[in-house]
């Protein structure tokens, strides 16, 4: 995820590029650049690690006159966040320059395949290989432009919003998309382009969105035209767009929060792709088969994190154990460096952390290291500390988590979790063939799944307004849905300051069960799964104690649409995934009841998003 903008036109590209580019940096932040056309036809390149601020600085003095150009904002997914891996990108001989926002999935293949044609590359972006394809494509057949980025977005898989520009030729930029979103803003006799328009709205109201697999060359003063990528022409549907700058950065959603919970479905699928074949349902992680000896031997398996990311561990500890048959343990990172722990030289340690730079984490990385232990990173910032410290990992890839509270990155590391688990049992022979592929293919079904419990969010919204006054909850699961409820407490706690309690159902009568009266709502993750009867039992312990119960319930459970006070029905898939379902309602319900105490919802009081002090 990142942001890209451009303009071809009458008036000065680099002011519109910049400011774009500022109203941008939500969508990614680690380094970024700019490329124009200066009067002479030569591309001026100048990109740089940092925010857009820096940029800016970097640019200070330079000759920035020119009346196209194109910006980019980078959230690192191929190589780390430094000046060579910023974005635009020159192809080879220096004709080309090129600003890419999302995957490409077969990089490697297409590098070797340019390698072995002479090219060498300046950076490790999956991007760099697009823009030297595109310029091998263009010298091989003596085509337009145009035409070599469609030929060559004919062998791309991935995901992509690109525009390129070329060396003499200040009138033209070439766009494509795929997956990644792209509007073009259309003026008198210029356009815009950006990952959002807001960054825009300033200039134009009148849009068009490219679709899927759609290139076009937009060219001062001539008319929109619109290809496929076999250059036959598709419909230019102009659309007005009449919304607030500040609504659009967050994509419509009065919050971050919001947005990241509506995001689930796309970030589930960017996390996926590349890594669960939807032909084959088979599952490829190269940070676990680069290193399959260690997974092979492991005696056992450390997850060490903190917060939200410990209870996607909890999830973790549940998978490994029953796909791979290794013991796992589930360390709070900060309770880990100072236990003086044993680690053993077969251990394989996971640290697990959003941001990549939480400090606890690092330190227990540091004594696991030492320890001689493997150490395996499952992190979102790509280039992070935790990512370099490591000695291989899995990104989550679900795009900057801006608000403080975690939604998209939990159901992110779940998600890694549970292709880390099948590998591992595939590779150690543990899990049942028919089970793996099952699990796999029910991985690629989540975001159909997790789109229809957003659906639900008025209902969830309404059920919330009659709790915004308790002062305390309890929540409850099992089994895989145990550290649901921890993750649901959480939320709560975090963004509301309500108190929050999350618990095995079944601890309720060793103690907490004393607190249940009217004034204490009981949240219960009760899905059909093998521990659903007992469940049942405990939420009939609490109603027979004047508790009121909010249940997370299967779609058509009737026995518990009728016993609990209020019920949420969400779709089944397999038990394990179970809880990449379940935490979406509690993410709504946290989010509608701090809405409705007027907290400051993206920033809650007292807390940071990363934590990288002690
Ligand atoms: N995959 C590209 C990179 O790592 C683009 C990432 C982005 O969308 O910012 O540079």
């Amino acid at each position: 995820m990142c942001g890209i903008v451009g303009y071809v036109g009458h008036r000065q590209a680099y002011p519109i590029i910049i400011k774009g580019l500022h109203r941008l940096e939500y969508r990614g932040y680690d380094s970024a650049g700019v490329a124009l056309i200066g009067k002479d036809g030569q591309i001026g390149l100048y990109k740089c690690k940092g925010k857009v601020d820096d940029l800016e600085r970097f640019m200070a003095g330079k000759d920035a006159e020119s009346t196209i150009g194109i910006g980019h904002t980078r959230w690192a997914t191929h190589g780390a966040p430094n000046d060579a891996n910023a974005h635009p990108h020159f192809s080879q001989s220096g004709r080309l320059a090129l600003i890419h926002n999302g995957i490409i999935e077969n990089f490697r293949v297409l590098k070797d395949a340019l390698i072995s044609h002479g090219y060498t590359f300046r950076s490790s972006t999956d991007s760099e290989v697009l823009v030297n394809l595109i310029e091998y494509v263009q010298d091989t057949n003596e085509c337009t432009l145009e035409e070599a980025v469609r030929i060559a977005l004919r062998q791309v898989v991935g995901a992509y919003a690109i525009a390129v520009i070329k060396r003499g030729d200040p009138d033209r930029i070439i766009a494509a998309r795929q997956s990644s979103p792209m509007a073009i803003g259309i003026g008198e006799g210029e356009y815009f382009i950006s990952s959002d328009a807001a960054s825009i709205i300033d200039y134009t109201q009148k849009f068009v969105y490219l679709k899927d697999g759609e290139v076009t060359t937009i060219e001062k003063g001539k008319p929109l035209q619109i290809k496929n990528l076999y250059g036959e022409p598709s419909k230019v549907d102009i659309q007005k767009l009449e919304m607030s700058i500040s609504q659009l950065e967050k994509g419509g959603f009065p919050h971050f929060m919001l947005k990241e919970i509506h995001e689930q479905p796309d970030t589930l699928m960017d996390c996926i792709r590349g890594r669960v074949n939807p032909d084959t349902r088979e599952i490829v992680l190269s940070g676990v088969l680069d290193n399959k000896e260690h997974f092979l031997q492991a005696g056992r398996i450390i997850f060490v994190a903190c917060g939200t990311s410990w209870h996607a561990s909890l999830i973790g500890e549940h998978l490994i154990e029953n796909l791979c048959r290794i013991p796992v343990e589930v360390e709070y990172a900060s309770e880990f460096r100072y236990r003086n722990p044993i680690i053993r030289k077969d251990d394989v340690v996971i640290a697990v952390s959003q941001s990549g730079e939480t400090a606890d984490t690092l330190a227990a990385i540091d004594i696991a290291k030492r320890a001689g232990a493997f150490v395996y990173g499952i992190c979102n910032v790509v280039g992070s500390s935790i990512a370099r410290a490591t000695d291989s990992g899995t990104y989550i890839h679900v795009g900057p988590e801006i608000g403080v509270a975690s939604t998209k990155a939990f159901t992110g590391q779940v998600t890694v979790m549970t292709m880390l688990a099948l590998l591992i049992g595939k590779l150690r022979g543990t899990v049942d063939s028919a089970f793996y592929h099952e699990v796999a293919g029910a991985l690629l079904d989540l975001p159909e799944a997790i789109r229809k419990v957003l659906k639900k969010a008025p209902e969830v919204e309404k059920l919330s307004r009659i709790f915004t006054y308790a002062h305390n909850f309890i929540y409850l699961g099992r089994g895989y849905n145990y550290p649901t409820a921890l993750e649901g407490a959480l939320k709560l706690k975090e963004i509301s300051y309500i108190h929050a309690e999350g618990l095995p159902a079944a601890e309720m009568k060793h103690g907490p069960i004393a607190l249940i009266d009217a004034e204490m709502p009981t949240v219960v993750i009760a899905t059909l799964d093998h521990t659903y009867e007992k469940t049942v039992s405990n939420i009939e312990e609490i109603k027979a104690r004047g508790g009121k119960i909010i249940a997370v319930i299967s779609e058509g459970d009737t026995q518990l649409r009728h016993r609990a006070d209020y019920t949420i029905e969400v779709p089944g898939t397999v038990e394990c995934l179970m809880p990449i379902i379940s935490i979406i309602p509690l993410q709504l319900m946290a989010y509608y009841i701090a809405v409705s105490k007027g907290r400051n919802v993206d920033q809650p009081r007292n807390l940071a998003k990363s934590v990288t002090v002690e």
